[in-house]
């Protein structure tokens, strides 16, 4: 998962760009980095926050009337500078390119490539392949009279080729400036503009928080499968290029986009009360008498609160956060993760101390989380602990670009919820339903395959199997 940001038509675009990025930093961390275009790209880019990469965030080496800028969340392996982004290429002449998501035909597209293109990819990372695949369809155009219908062409041949999950934004040299989604839209692109009186600015951006910083309008949401190209005179020009059933990940909404973005039109915290209050239909079926909840903070604050109003039981704050560690759960081994965990959270004693507590969390994965959080609960006094989760039982591994591991570690593929409770030492687990989960987005087509093992680009075991050797194989180091 990562976070993307591309600016096009301010006259020093550094400064916006870091900007932004430190707005989106809670969707990546193992790396940052920036390009920006003015003749010639100027590349910056280092492991770890945007803090320790741009320093006081001026950036003094960029300098450009566009750039883009990224943030980086491996989904595989470790973190390795070599697979940040941006990328940037001088052929068939200058592009640059970020992108937000996970390409699944890897190993097709690199043979692909190197055996009709003759084309080495110095690193495997996937924005190397669509940006590869968009050079070398857009190679056999005319350069020298590209027309916005040749970019178009080039984007849908480009989208027929890559599989997966990608919104990406480039810079075509001196052409102007790209973004396009994948054809099911499954990672969110949204788009924004500012007035000025040198012009219009135009902005793409993962999430919409950092036009509320940045003072920017936000435009629109891109449909699935679309493209828009701002030419260098700031026309803008859009077309749908290769378009299929839309499938926009339900997990945006659960966990990874910030609390006061804009998604699709929705914010996402009064989704996650939305989603809150449906858990109290379910959990009230149980019949369990809890005496209030708590959340595990910071990401279930919003689930917490709905779902003790539809309870009609008061919320607490039954947790302390250290705020300076960093996250578990990408930590490479399981002994790392718990001894993050053990770091992170803290109980407030009397508040939990001869209580019955529903305390939740917005998934569950492995089940390091919980386990440990229900033992810490116990040993405060709780006199009774019920685990919910605001999503339904993740049971498959997200192929689109969000950490969820491989199947084998993910517990509610081998468990059902009695046997959870039994192993993280809970008096029970609830899950929200999928059904319920899908009766809140009748309007919205979205991706559950991490729930239903329904994948939306279609999957065959072949490529699972790839899929998953190649995690296992990255774990091993
Ligand atoms: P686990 O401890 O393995 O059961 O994972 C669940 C915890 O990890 C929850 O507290 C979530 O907030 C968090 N989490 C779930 N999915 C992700 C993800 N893809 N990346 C990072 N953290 C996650």
């Amino acid at each position: 998962m990562c976070g993307i940001i591309g600016i096009f038509g301010h006259d020093d675009v550094a400064p916006e760009l870091t900007f932004a990025l430190t707005s989106m930093q809670h969707r990546g961390q193992d790396s940052a980095g920036a390009v920006t275009f003015n003749g010639n790209f100027r590349v910056k880019k280092g492991l770890g926050h945007v803090s320790t990469v741009f320093g006081d965030g001026v950036a003094h080496d960029l300098h450009g009337h566009c750039g883009l800028g990224h943030v980086r969340y491996s989904t595989i392996g470790s973190p390795n500078l070599l697979n940040a982004q941006p990328f940037a290429v001088h052929y068939p002449f200058g592009l640059a390119m970020i992108h937000n998501g996970n390409v699944n035909n890897f190993v097709e597209l690199r043979n692909y490539l190197y055996e009709e293109r003759h084309r080495l990819l110095e690193t495997s990372n996937d924005v190397a392949l669509i940006l590869y695949t968009f050079a070398s369809e857009l190679e056999s155009k005319d350069l020298k009279y590209l027309t916005v219908d040749d970019i178009f062409d080039t984007v849908e041949a480009t989208q027929r080729r890559v599989k997966g999950a990608y919104s990406a934004v480039a810079i075509i040299a001196n052409r102007g400036f790209l973004a396009f989604t994948d054809p099911n839209g499954i990672r969110p692109l949204v788009m924004a503009r500012h007035y000025t009186d040198k012009g219009i600015i135009y902005a793409f951006a993962s999430e919409t928080t950092c036009f509320d910083y940045l003072g920017y309008e936000v435009m629109r949401d891109l449909e699935p499968g679309e493209a828009v190209f701002i030419d260098e005179n700031r026309q803008l020009h859009t077309r749908i290029c290769h378009q299929e059933k839309q499938a926009f990940c339900v997990f945006e909404y659960i966990y990874f986009s910030r609390e006061d973005s804009t998604v699709h039109g929705r914010l996402v915290a009064s989704e996650r009360v939305r989603m809150g209050k449906k858990l109290a239909e379910t959990f009230r079926r149980t019949g369990l008498e809890p005496d209030f909840v708590i959340d595990v903070p910071n990401s279930a604050y919003f689930f917490a609160s709905g779902l003790a109003e539809g309870l009609g039981i008061p919320y607490r704050r039954g947790l302390a956060k250290n705020a300076f560690i960093g996250r578990s759960f990408i930590s490479p081994t399981q002994e790392k993760r718990e001894l993050l965990v053990k770091q992170k959270l803290n109980p407030l004693g009397d508040v939990i101390r001869g209580k019955k507590i529903a305390v939740v969390d917005d998934s569950i994965v492995r089940g390091t989380t919980a386990k440990h959080l229900v033992r810490l609960l116990k040993r405060s006094g709780a006199k009774e602990v019920y685990f919910i989760s605001a999503s339904p039982p993740i049971k498959y591994p997200c192929i689109y670009g969000i950490d969820m591991s491989i199947k084998e570690e993910i517990i509610a593929s081998h468990y059902d919820p009695d046997e959870i409770a039994r192993y993280i030492g809970a008096d029970a687990v609830v899950y929200q339903s999928l059904d319920d989960l899908r009766s809140l987005y009748a309007d919205l087509p979205c991706c559950y395959a991490c729930f239903s093992g329904e994948y939306p680009t279609g999957v065959s075991d072949e490529l699972m199997q790839q899929i998953e050797e190649e995690r296992i194989g990255a774990k091993q180091g």
